[in-house]
């Protein structure tokens, strides 16, 4: 059956899919010119045999563990001098999306001379980067959610300011992307539920965006059929692999459409993240229906395509509704952010930020930073107009 599961894929980057294919690290290498590479990954895998076992193929090569939770500037520091101390020439980033972030942030941040924060995702300041310095990256994702190993950004927490920044440059794309599901069957539940969906929110923000883009829009649509189908199947048995490997097609496919934008509650995600260290897939999922809820209006035919694609029950927007507030009752994500550590002290602070965040322009309907902080509230507090 894993036969089936295999893939050679060429969009958004190159992506070799199948059970088992971290065995092609080197070949992955190869083709993306790197022939010293750092190998970036989370602290917590650090010591894992699967870790181990992908450098021990590349001959080796030094690993760098210094990210853990959310990234900062400090984790991208000791990458980079971990970096040029061992003179690599790329990098392989293994993990989740905050070892992925990290790995392509030091890859691009390698042969620059400018500070991090001169390439935030602001106008054209991308452009400010000397494209000869951006080292190659290649991605092996262990989460199916955030989607980065097909990104063109990293989000960087700056420590002084309390901001989740992105870093964004087109060359930050990995060049050749290991996407082995049999790498995340060891995940517990709680992370393959907030993960995935994470995953869920991309897709769904990124066709609830308006703009024209009807290949974003397809995309998002089929990632969302495929969570529907393959998230609950991984979380009830995380060594099912066909669910697994479609889990992993799905978060590709979430960062694919948002290139389109995000909404509301990826702005409201990040600067609860970066005040409250809360888990980014779950904290999306937690804020989702209220978000869905001030949307109403701008997404009921939209979500009269979603009812149809996922064959709900009901349609429009309640049948949706109802089936997210559902489905966060299956995988056993919390109701309110209360739950998960935060408390509405920050709210203005919160609702400031969030007005300012990129992913802000992508809702449907005009967010304020008032409308942002209610919205925080009502998800602190549990308060829905329609009970859960
Ligand atoms: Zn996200």
């Amino acid at each position: 059956m894993s036969g089936t599961l295999k893939g050679n894929w060429n969009f958004p980057t190159t992506i070799w899919a199948g059970p088992g294919r971290i065995a092609e690290l080197p070949a992955a290498c190869q083709r993306a010119a790197i022939a010293r590479p750092l190998v970036v990954t989370d602290q917590g895998l650090l010591a894992s045999p699967m870790v181990r076992s992908a450098a021990a193929t590349l001959g080796g090569a030094p690993l760098f563990g210094g990210v853990q939770g959310n990234p900062t500037a400090a984790h991208v520091e000791a990458g980079l001098a971990a970096y040029r101390a061992g003179r690599h020439d790329g990098v392989v980033a293994i993990g989740g999306g905050a070892a992925l972030d990290t790995g392509k942030v030091v890859a691009f941040m390698s042969g620059q001379t400018r500070p991090l924060w001169d390439f935030e995702d602001i106008g054209d300041w991308w452009t400010r980067a000397d494209a000869a310095g951006i080292a190659p990256a290649v991605a092996v994702p262990t989460t199916a959610g955030t989607g980065s190993e097909v990104g063109r950004a990293g989000v960087i927490l700056n420590e002084a300011t309390h901001q989740k920044k992105i870093i964004f440059h087109p060359l930050m794309m990995p060049r050749v992307v290991i996407s082995d599901p049999e790498l995340t069957i060891g995940l517990p539940r709680w992370v393959t539920a907030a993960t995935g969906m994470d995953a869920f929110v991309h897709c769904f923000e990124a066709f609830c965006a308006p703009g024209f883009h009807p290949l974003a829009d397809g995309v998002a649509l089929e990632g969302m059929r495929l969570i529907a189908s393959y998230l609950p199947r991984a979380c009830a048995d995380g060594a099912d692999i066909e669910a697994r490997a479609h889990m992993l097609a799905a978060a590709s496919m979430g960062a694919t459409a948002f290139q389109k934008g995000l909404g509301a509650v990826h702005a409201i995600a990040h600067p609860v993240g970066s005040w409250f260290n809360t888990h980014h897939g779950l904290t999306n999922a937690v804020v989702l229906p209220y978000v869905m809820e001030f949307n109403r209006k701008a997404i009921a035919a939209k979500c009269d395509v979603i009812a149809r694609v996922l064959d709900l029950p009901a349609r429009g927007f309640d049948g949706v509704y109802a089936w997210v507030l559902g489905l966060r009752r299956e995988l056993g994500i919390a109701h309110t952010l209360a739950e998960i550590g935060v408390t509405v002290g920050h709210a203005a602070v919160i609702g400031a930020e969030a007005a300012i965040d990129p992913s802000a322009s992508g809702n449907p309907l005009p967010v304020s930073a008032a409308d942002l902080e209610r919205i925080f509230r009502a998800a602190v507090l549990g308060q829905l107009a329609v009970a859960a």
